[in-house]
């Protein structure tokens, strides 16, 4: 019975958990119970720190920075992060121009609950990562979901954004490459969208960039603000430690845009965390500014995987997928699996019944396209290493040719 004293918060109580975070609880579930699960469902690298910035965060404890920093961030992160965004954007950016957070999606959640109120509407295109449309709800505001479906590459396009935008708009959200399909924007696209949003000054720009340093085929990466520095000052340009470095556990983020909102935001993370980790702050210092082989390397390991991947799901009966550009995700449409039944006798209806029976009976974990706003698709984390890619790639094609109509 639920008590008075148990009520919630209105846009808390309507959110929804994060389907990723579900299916790893499944996953930890099913192994406490002794199954041997292979997860492609986890959105993070799964190499070690670069030593190197483990021993500065190590060299941080024993020289005692060990207290609160700047709200914002301490100075030489910032420094750091400002001459990131100069060195490898083209980003005309100074120090005071950035705000360090603990981890990216604490830079999109304070960028959005400082500016949005009831009844303002957040652009997200999907298929989206699953936290956008739950954190503009848990700040009041709106989701308008546009649908880019696969014959567009999951790509917004200009005739559709132009569409999606009212009066009521506040921010687009932009994600490339993108979580869950991969998808990479070419500068001309971006161009294109910028006519558009040129046309719409109203609009603030969210621009995420977390898997910047993931784009394969020798594609290079494009950031809205420096393809049309005349949206810099709509622009929220939002990167991170957490895929480039392999330090998803730090929880350290950045971003840069107009000081109007970086103080806003400051303001509001003041009263909040304070500021992100003094150690982990360290440890990004030496991230950005140490030795870079480490993307490089992992660039190489993460498209040999996606090659490998494709291939394998693609010679699955009922499966096929388009070839990412980036990230390390393959988001493959699973059409041809549906209205067929399981060995176990699970007919499959929807996208989330072929996931949960990829878990149950193949002892596979990846999460359903629904859950990103386009079905019948799953995603597909190859963020672990080939013989285990193989390995769940085999059971997968096992568990399709068991299938029974
Ligand atoms: N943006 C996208 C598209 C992501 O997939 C993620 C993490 O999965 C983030 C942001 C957040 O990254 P961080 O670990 O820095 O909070």
């Amino acid at each position: 019975m639920t008590t008075a004293a148990q009520r919630l918060n209105e846009n808390l109580a309507s959110a929804q958990p994060s389907a990723t975070y579900r299916m790893m609880d499944r996953v930890a579930a099913k192994r406490a119970s002794g199954a041997k699960v292979i997860s492609l469902s986890a959105g993070e690298p799964d190499f070690d720190t670069p030593v190197h910035i483990c021993d500065a965060a190590v060299d941080a404890i024993r020289q005692g920075h060990t207290r609160y920093t700047q709200v914002a961030g301490l100075r030489a992160l910032r420094e750091a992060v400002a001459a990131k965004f100069r060195r490898e954007n083209g980003l005309d950016v100074d120090w005071r121009d950035t705000i360090v957070c603990s981890g990216g999606k604490q830079v999109i959640y304070n960028a959005l609950a400082a500016t949005l109120n009831e009844g303002d509407e957040v652009i997200v295109p999907a298929p989206y990562w699953v936290s956008y449309p739950e954190m503009v709800q848990l700040c009041g505001a709106h989701p308008v979901v546009v649908s880019c479906d696969a014959d567009v590459g999951f790509k917004l396009t200009p005739a559709v954004l132009a569409a999606a935008i009212g009066p009521k708009t506040r921010w687009l959200i932009l994600n490339s490459p993108a979580n869950p399909t991969g998808a990479v924007y070419t500068r001309g696209e971006l161009a294109a969208l910028a006519e558009v949003l040129l046309a719409h000054p109203h609009v603030l720009i969210l621009s995420d960039d977390i898997y910047e340093h993931l784009t394969f085929d020798g594609e290079r990466f494009h950031t809205l603000a420096a393809v049309e520095p005349r949206l810099a000052a709509h622009t929220l340009t939002m990167n991170g430690v957490s895929k480039a470095y392999a330090m998803t556990g730090w929880r350290i983020g950045f971003g840069t845009g107009p000081r109007w909102l970086l103080e806003a935001m400051e303001k509001l993370q003041g009263q909040q965390t304070s500021g992100a980790s003094s150690i982990s702050q360290h440890a990004a210092l030496a991230a950005l500014d140490g030795p870079q082989a480490f993307i490089a390397q992992t660039r190489r390991v993460f498209e040999a995987r996606r090659n490998l991947m494709v291939e394998l799901l693609n010679e699955t009966p009922g499966i096929s997928c388009a070839v990412p550009g980036g990230a390390f995700y393959a988001f493959a449409s699973c059409a041809g699996l549906l209205g067929r039944r399981t060995p176990a006798g699970t007919l499959l209806n929807t996208d989330e019944d072929v996931a949960l029976a990829l878990l149950d009976e193949a002892n596979v974990a990846v999460v359903h396209g629904g859950a990103f706003g386009l079905a019948p698709y799953i995603r597909v984390a190859y963020a672990l290493d080939t013989e285990s890619l193989r390995q769940a790639c085999q059971a997968i094609q096992r568990f399709c040719a068991a299938l029974s109509d």
